[in-house]
């Protein structure tokens, strides 16, 4: 990552703010409609709401 994001916790290598992984730009992100989502972001947004899905959460 080229940024830093004073919610980012370098420790546990997630976003404190979303207590999840850091992808800029995600839904509820300091960043949310600043930045525009590259192809493989967007995958990975993808493929967390299908695993949320599976976990019925
Ligand atoms: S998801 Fe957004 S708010 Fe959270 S650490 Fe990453 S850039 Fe910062």
């Amino acid at each position: 990552m080229t940024f830093s994001c004073r919610n980012y916790d370098f420790n546990l290598n997630n976003c404190q703010k979303l207590k999840s992984d850091c992808i800029p730009g995600r839904p509820g992100c300091v960043l949310e409609g600043k930045v525009r989502l590259s192809e493989e972001l967007e995958k990975r947004l993808a493929e967390l709401a299908a695993n949320r899905k599976k976990k019925g959460g």
